[in-house]
């Protein structure tokens, strides 16, 4: 019944994570969830205000203009600027997505031939490889390795390989491993593009959740990174608005119209009035972005001093909300921590065969819970 190419989709190992957790909670058990990347804190009062007041207003009810409206353009070029000291031209560098997935799973099919190599990160956000596979490309994993600080070594890729390859997806701050990436790393990233032809996709949905004065770069910040590719951003993990479906495209003006191309005949655009409030969002002070990096900070702390006085190597990143944690067995780890303890991980192997040997706590739980789930934890390791 089902397409080939569903057959050629990784398990969704996540999906059959929810099942247990769901089964655990019906057996009466107070599960702590730290699998979902998923701020547990409300969006903002004043851009959920913004969003009422537009969608009161009719104008907002018809179909959006497929690319943004100019206005959500201009407000994300002008946020690159104040933000990034990076300049776009809101018409032809800037696309409007519904979400930075929607971006991610749509890109390949602009420009992906089947039998062309996608090189994606491994460990990495799942979508990178299942839009590969939809667009009928071959993906390339990139290992990411602790004793490389997670970043990709693009001398172990064959040259074979680097012949077929034509776009490559890239995220720091990086989801799972929380790494971040220093400028020298982007400037090798854009030599290597132009060496060899490969569009660069950069997730930067983490650029704001960052820790101990650290400020996350824009790869568009970078010389010549507008020649070789394109930014994805969202508003979702900034702003607490993942339900709300709003992200966008900056940077080289071919590859945001391929992209424009595709979502055309896919999409009819984001609804107008989430539009107004992401506006709301990107031009009002940012003192609900600091909160929210305070919050995940304290979070952060007593996670990494509890998990090292149960006697693990933990590591504290300096951005995301993702502690990394190094175990021996991913799967082994995880099962043992929701059936003894109620607590939910995310295995690293469901992000990839490089993610095996770690799991992923999402701090998007309060300090009182993390303190909670250390207690459980210690009657399990020590
Ligand atoms: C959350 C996330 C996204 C997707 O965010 P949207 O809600 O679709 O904007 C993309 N990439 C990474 C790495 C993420 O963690």
């Amino acid at each position: 019944m089902y397409a080939r190419r569903l057959d050629h989709l990784p398990p969704y190992l996540f999906a059959r994570i929810d099942e247990l957790k769901a089964e655990k909670q019906r057996q009466g058990v107070d599960v702590i969830d730290f699998g979902v990347g998923d701020p547990d804190l409300p969006t903002p009062a004043h851009i959920v205000e913004s969003l009422c007041e537009a969608a009161r207003d009719p104008a907002t009810h018809h179909y959006p203009n497929y690319a943004g409206m100019l206005p959500y353009r201009q407000a994300v070029a002008d946020w690159y600027a104040s933000r990034f000291g990076v300049s776009l031209d809101p018409v032809s560098e800037v696309l409007a997505l519904i979400g930075s997935k929607e971006g991610i799973a749509h890109i390949p099919e602009a420009f992906v031939n089947p039998g062309d190599y996608v090189l994606a990160t491994d460990p990495g956000y799942p979508v990178y490889k299942t839009s590969t596979l939809f667009a009928e490309g071959n993906v390339h994993e990139m290992p990411l390795r602790e004793e490389h600080d997670f970043l990709p070594v693009f001398d172990e890729i064959p040259a074979a390989v680097l012949e077929r390859a034509k776009l490559m997806f890239l995220g720091y701050p990086n989801n799972p491993t929380g790494a971040v990436a220093p400028r020298s790393f982007f400037e090798e990233v854009v030599g290597f593009a132009r060496e060899h032809d490969v569009i660069v996709v950069h997730d930067n949905a983490y650029s704001e959740i960052a820790f101990d004065g650290y400020r996350p770069l824009s790869f568009l910040e970078v010389d010549g990174a507008r020649e070789v590719g394109i930014e994805m951003h969202s508003l979702s993990k900034t702003y607490n608005m993942t339900g709300w479906r709003i992200g966008m495209a900056c940077g080289n003006e071919s590859v945001i119209a391929g992209l424009g191309r595709v979502k055309t005949n896919v999409d009819s655009g984001a609804f107008d009035a989430i539009q107004h409030a992401a506006i709301t969002a990107l031009s009002s002070p940012q003192d609900c972005v600091e909160e929210s990096c305070r919050i995940y900070q304290e979070r952060r702390d007593v996670l990494v001093a509890g998990l090292r006085d149960l006697g693990f190597e933990a590591t504290a990143p300096k951005a995301t909300f993702y502690v990394w944690l190094k175990v021996d067995n991913s799967m082994a780890f995880t099962t043992t921590m929701l059936n003894d303890a109620g607590i939910v991980v995310t295995p690293g192997i469901g992000f990839g065969a490089h993610g095996e040997g770690y799991v992923r706590f999402a701090i998007t739980r309060s300090v009182a819970r993390i303190e909670e789930a250390i207690e459980r934890m210690r009657g399990l390791f020590s």
